[in-house]
């Protein structure tokens, strides 16, 4: 019990959906509900039929809420669907129309389309919503028609009575409703916060790189291209770890990535808002840096390349130092950023050229 009304609670607050189970055994036992004080108050005003009637409807709901418990959702539908279209039509037949019955008829019909959304294993859920709906029609019109035609076989001559009648039923209409569209409001609601959250993983599974958590190369040229249509100037640091080969060779690839997602962090702290770091290729770090002067350009590299030697990196009590080369390019207006980082690319060789741990302009 208590688990039930923490779901429903979670369902309130927008946390969670709420179990089909739950969900149907609610609805049904509520319904089931409506039908016991209607066979009191068919027994009470002596209309056999629909107290004969009613103690039918309560067991069938009966056998829908073990149906629930099966997993067996569609042929409850179907009980509740044909229960509440027999029922008004017998009601209206044995008291009159005025008292109300055949509204029930107009409540069921969204049910079939909230199942046709939520039940993905039903086949043509549509189809049979709308047959289901224009059956119900027919079935409401019928009931007016034959109310205007056929006297009722009870006559309950009490106007206070009919109105009770009148007022129950319409509240009993009412609240289903409302109740199935809150359900449906919130259940859309839960599904998209999912969806957006499923989509914000993807988003960022598909811009960055999953070990250093930097961009990744797809972000990296998109970024590059709004920095060439918004024609600002920019530079990029092309930077390469120095003898990584022999990092891995030495203690092994799993130290070589921690030293990776180190460097990596460092870089990122050192740009911080001045532009975009990314993993161009095994270990060479692009960054892209926007609206600022060669001077503080270089910088922001000496200051990564400084941070990077006198880093130390640990594993398993190992301790190991290592350096950084980093080769800087200005953007020239009119060139293609490919030729930027060629050019990165050529002072980065330069600078492993003349001994490595080095910032070449
Ligand atoms: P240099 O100073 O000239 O750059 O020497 P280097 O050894 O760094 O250069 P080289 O290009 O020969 O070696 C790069 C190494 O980086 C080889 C490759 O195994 C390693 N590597 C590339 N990606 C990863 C990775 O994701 N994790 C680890 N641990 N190693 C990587
Ligand atoms: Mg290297
Ligand atoms: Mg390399």
């Amino acid at each position: 019990m208590r688990k039930y009304f923490t779901h429903i609670w979670r369902f309130l607050c927008g946390e969670d959906t709420l179990p089909d189970r739950q969900k149907y055994s609610l609805m049904i036992y509520c319904v089931a509900l409506v039908h016991i004080f209607l066979t009191f108050a068919f027994f009470y005003l002596n209309v056999t039929p629909m107290f004969l009637f009613n103690i039918g409807s309560v067991l069938s709901y009966l056998y829908a809420i073990f149906l629930i418990r099966q997993e067996s959702y569609l042929p409850v539908y179907y009980i509740t669907y044909f229960e509440i279209l027999i029922h008004s039509l017998v009601a209206t037949l044995c008291i009159g129309w005025q008292f109300g019955f055949g509204q029930y008829i107009i409540g069921i019909i969204p049910v079939g389309f909230y199942l046709s959304h939520t039940m993905k294993d039903i086949k043509h859920r549509l189809s049979v919503a709308l047959i289901s709906a224009l059956i119900a029609m027919v079935a409401f019109m019928s009931c007016k028609i034959l109310s205007c035609y056929v006297d009722p076989f009870y006559i309950i001559d009490s106007r206070k009575i009919e109105i009770i009648f009148y007022i129950f039923n319409s509240m009993c209409t009412f609240a289903f409703l409302i109740v199935l569209s809150v359900l449906f409001v919130y259940e859309v609601r839960i599904t998209n916060a999912r969806l957006r959250h499923q989509n914000a993983i993807l988003d960022q599974m598909a811009n960055t790189d999953p070990l250093t958590g930097l961009y990744n190369r797809r972000s990296m040229n998109l970024f590059l291209e709004q920095a060439l249509e918004s024609d600002s100037r920019f530079h990029v640091i092309m930077c390469d770890i120095d003898d990584f080969k022999k990092i891995n060779d030495t203690h092994g690839h799993d130290f070589g990535d921690i030293v990776l997602q180190e460097i990596a962090n460092i870089t990122v702290n050192a740009v911080a808002e001045s532009g975009y770091v990314c993993r161009w290729g095994g270990e060479e770090i692009l960054i892209l840096i926007s609206n600022n002067t060669s001077e503080a350009v270089l910088r922001i590299a000496e200051n990564i390349r400084k941070s990077v030697e006198y880093h130390i990196f640990e594993l398993n009590q190992k301790l190991v130092h290592c350096t950084l080369t980093l080769g800087i390019a200005p953007h020239q207006k009119g060139d293609p950023f490919e030729s930027t980082i060629t050019k990165a690319d050529a002072n980065l060789y330069v600078g492993k050229q003349s001994g490595k741990n080095k910032v070449v302009m």
